[in-house]
């Protein structure tokens, strides 16, 4: 057995497929200096006992990349590393029951053939052709995709072992990680057999990751937001037909997805394997009074065959020949969840040097690509794909025991459901409230959650259809759509009022800030009594975020950055704080509130609520009273009228609220402010900022300085960049479309070819047109370039714009 190391660049405690693929990445990447530890043998956590589905399917380009990316690995890897392994890519048909999943299907085989892949959509006669043995008289089409297949679990993790091994890297098997002790930078981690100091630590201890997620918190870490279900798969004995099919044809049937019932169906061998994903599911150890054992290697949980009847009877009917034979063998093992049943992947938040590669719940599939990604995240600092899907700063401090079991099960329990655009999942609501929620309720409010921040999407009247069925479309049209045009037009003609809780809020002061920032930001910084906004670059250039900028003083900041990013960009501030700095940086954002007060006659408005001089310019900054309480006002605004964000203590929101009110503001929500901020071309973040395009792709040079003394992050590579010429560009589109926006990810074509995608897309109320951000060939980025869009599977004419706003072009409106 190998020795305790003293020392390792990386210590990674976990052995399963996870584990042992970022160990193999950070070898091939010449890290060989890097240790894995396994408390039992390897894969004796769910590893072992995964069907071994490997699909590439996915509706978010960044799984998509991560489980297409794996499927490329596991093609090679058994001739790289000399591991023969069963890696059968039989192709997958997705069963489609109705026009809606035909569409999801379209949108997910465009991404899939920008990425390569050839997917195809089938007809209910050439599903039939592929897979003789199914009733298709109901179905309405399928997706078939080459790729998907079936893996040995154990082979593939032992392969990735082999290979790591064999690039110098060392496994440590039956040596349990007991805890972790930060050491400067870097960390000791204490194992039964001794302690291995190292630079880097990832948890990638799967269903136990937040046992082992509790040993950072003294280091700034939190509880791992996840839970653990109970998943089942029964295996057939041997099917004759099954046997002589595959004799016939030379290989195994194509694996069955019957998403709109819930379940998978492969050949398994010379039989089937029945997966069912069921509605009626089972959280495991989630009760305290059952806890997780210290140890479950190798274990599994007694079958539980009732809760999967429904769905195992459906896929007979659907499979005939499936009920021609018996069960042979259940398998019910237990398998993580995090809330939206995605992993946790990347830097641990609040934790430098501590990474996380953990709660996979398909982490057969996407091991591969996660083993690269991280792999990218230690080695480079940075990942190929953007992957803020899975990235673990996107849950922040609301996903207590209670949210994340029953996330998990609302997620596990619609596995295959179609995620549509004005669809808001019900399960684990309310977690923030704003301090006018009753009021922002009683008015009508239909709720979106936003890091768990409840705010309202869309204002509904008395008999509009709120209910969820309503909102399972992928049209623009529905009950919201007159009341989205109603907010728009009140914000144009006359004045809208948008409660913002949960803006996260950054408050940097002491000497050195002001140099400090000067130095992060990519642009300038404002001057004393004004608003700004500024971005942030990673090394190569990248998009990491946007903050508004308010300066109170010469040495004192307010960073305003959206709900989501609160953990992201708390981290790059503090990451990039020098140890010992005069200035301190604190998080004020459940202090305070934010009203945004926008529209023609918002000027009106607010002098009769305050004193406050309201002729100052665009992105002035000043303090007042309102309704008897502070507060500041910014002059800004995200929809693209004069207008004021308002900032006050939360206790004292309720008053300010209702003045405004009073005074005639009409409420609006998340929904318009999306299709108002689309015609100013103002970029939403994680949609059309991402790390998958630099500051100067994202068209944002007149916020970058290149020419300013100080070294900021990305200066060096966006001068070559510069210098170089970019090879795609940012551009507004006008979309003759149909009934559907373009969503995230639609292919842009000129003629037969992919030539860029949008980066989000919506209806734009003021100026009537269908409207879609996105990237485009930096030769075809030219005014009146005539370009086609994929929405849902049809190509629609798409016409590149000016590159100035599409409403209000000169920002007559908003200066005022
Ligand atoms: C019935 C079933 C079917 C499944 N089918 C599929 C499928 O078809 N396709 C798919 O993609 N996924 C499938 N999965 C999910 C898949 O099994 C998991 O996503 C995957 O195995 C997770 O791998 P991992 O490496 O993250 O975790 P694990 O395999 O659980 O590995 C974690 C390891 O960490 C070790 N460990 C924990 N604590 C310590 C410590 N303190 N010190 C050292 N080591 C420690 C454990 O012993 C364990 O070996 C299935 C799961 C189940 C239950």
């Amino acid at each position: 057995m190998a020795e305790i190391p003293g020392r390792a660049r990386v210590v990674i405690i976990g052995g399963g497929v996870v584990g042992a693929s970022v160990l193999y990445h950070l070898g091939a990447r010449g890290w060989s200096d890097c240790v894995l530890l396994e408390k039992n043998e390897l894969t004796a956590g769910s590893t072992w006992h995964a069907a071994g589905n490997v699909p590439t399917f996915s509706t978010s380009w960044g799984i998509m990349n991560m489980q297409r990316y794996s499927t490329e690995l596991y093609a090679r890897l058994g001739d790289d590393v000399d591991y023969p392994m069963n890696y059968h890519q039989s192709g997958s048909l997705r069963l489609a029951h109705s026009e809606l999943r035909m569409q999801e299907f379209q949108r997910a085989a465009a991404m899939g053939r920008y990425q390569g892949m050839d997917i195809e959509i089938l007809s209910p006669e050439e599903t039939k052709a592929r897979y003789p043995f199914l009733e298709t008289h109901d179905l309405a089409g399928a997706l078939y995709d080459p790729n998907d297949g079936d893996i040995d679990p154990a082979q593939l993790t032992q392969a990735l072992a082999k290979g790591a091994r064999e690039m110098g890297c060392a496994i440590l098997r039956f040596t349990p990680a007991t805890g972790v002790t930060q050491d400067g930078e870097g960390w000791i981690v204490h194992t039964e057999k001794g302690d291995i100091g190292c630079d880097y630590v990832v948890n990638a201890a799967g269903y136990y990751a937040q046992r082992v997620g509790e040993w950072f918190k003294p280091y700034g870490g939190r509880t791992v937001p996840m839970m653990v279900m109970s998943h089942q798969y029964l295996l057939s004995e041997e099917v004759p037909e099954v046997v002589a099919w595959s004799k016939e044809n030379g290989r195994k049937l194509p694996l069955l997805r019957d998403v709109d019932v819930s379940y998978y169906l492969r050949q398994e061998k010379n039989g089937f394997n029945l997966g069912p994903y069921e509605p009626n599911c089972r959280a495991a150890w989630e009760d305290p009074g059952d806890p997780m054992p210290e140890d479950f290697s190798f274990q599994l949980y007694p079958d539980d065959l009732d809760r999967i009847e429904e769905i195992v009877t459906d896929a007979m009917e659907r499979v005939p020949l499936l009920g021609t034979s018996g069960v042979s063998r259940v398998i019910n093992g237990p398998i993580p969840y995090a809330p939206d049943g995605l992993p946790l992947l990347g830097p641990m938040p609040g934790v430098k040097n501590a990474f996380e590669a953990c709660v996979f719940t398909f982490g057969i599939a996407q091991g591969g690509g996660a083993g690269k990604v991280l792999a990218e995240w230690i080695v480079d600092g940075a990942t190929e794909w953007d992957m803020w899907a899975v990235d673990p700063r996107r849950y922040t401090d609301y996903t207590d025991h209670a949210y994340c079991v029953v996330k998990g099960m609302e997620t596990y329990g619609n596995e295959y459901a179609m995620h549509f655009p004005w669809h808001e999942w019900p399960a684990g609501r309310d977690r923030k409230l704003s301090p006018v929620h009753d009021r922002v309720i009683a008015a009508g409010g239909v709720m979106g959650a936003y890091n768990g921040w409840e705010r309202a999407n869309w204002f509904a009247k008395p008999g509009d259809d709120t209910s969820l069925e309503a909102t399972h479309t992928w049209d623009r049209s529905g009950p919201w759509e007159a009341r989205i045009r109603e907010e728009c037009e009140a914000v144009r003609d006359h004045v809208g009022v948008l409660d913002l809780p949960g803006f996260s809020r950054f408050k940097v002061e002491g000497p050195g800030a002001d140099e400090w920032l000067r130095g992060l930001v990519a642009g300038a910084l404002p001057k004393l009594g004004r608003a700004g906004l500024v971005y942030f670059a990673d090394h190569r250039g990248r998009i990491v975020t946007e903050m508004t900028v308010a300066r109170e003083a010469e040495d004192l900041f307010i960073l305003v950055t959206a709900a989501s990013a609160q953990w992201h960009d708390r981290d790059w501030l503090t990451r990039h704080m020098p140890q010992d700095a005069g200035f301190t940086l604190t998080d004020w954002t459940d202090r305070m509130s934010t009203l945004i007060v926008t529209g023609p006659k918002s000027r009106d408005l607010m002098a009769t609520l305050c004193d406050a001089d309201l002729t100052l310019p665009w992105l002035s900054l000043q303090e007042t009273e309102i309704a008897g309480g502070w507060a500041a006002l910014v002059r800004l605004s995200f929809a693209g009228e004069l207008g004021w964000e308002i900032h006050a203590e939360t206790a004292d929101m309720p008053a300010i609220h209702d003045a405004v009110i009073a005074a005639g503001a009409k409420p609006f929500g998340m929904y318009a402010l999306n299709s108002l901020r689309l015609e100013k071309g103002y970029r939403a973040w994680k949609g059309d900022l991402s790390t998958d395009y630099s500051l100067l792709e994202g068209g944002l040079d007149r916020f970058v300085k290149l020419d300013k003394p100080q070294e900021f992050p990305g200066k060096a590579a966006l001068m070559v960049e510069k210098q170089r010429g970019v090879s795609k560009r940012f551009v507004t589109l006008i979309v003759e479309a149909g009934e559907a926006d373009a969503p995230y990810m639609s292919c842009l074509w000129h003629g037969d070819e992919i030539v860029g995608e949008t980066t989000s897309g919506g209806w734009g109320y003021r100026v009537n047109a269908s409207i879609a951000l996105g990237m485009v060939r930096a030769d075809l980025a030219v005014p009146g370039t005539e370009l086609e869009v994929e929405i849902y599977g049809q190509k629609h004419r798409a016409v590149v714009q000016e590159d100035r706003p599409l409403w209000d072009p000169e920002n007559e409106r908003l200066r005022a």
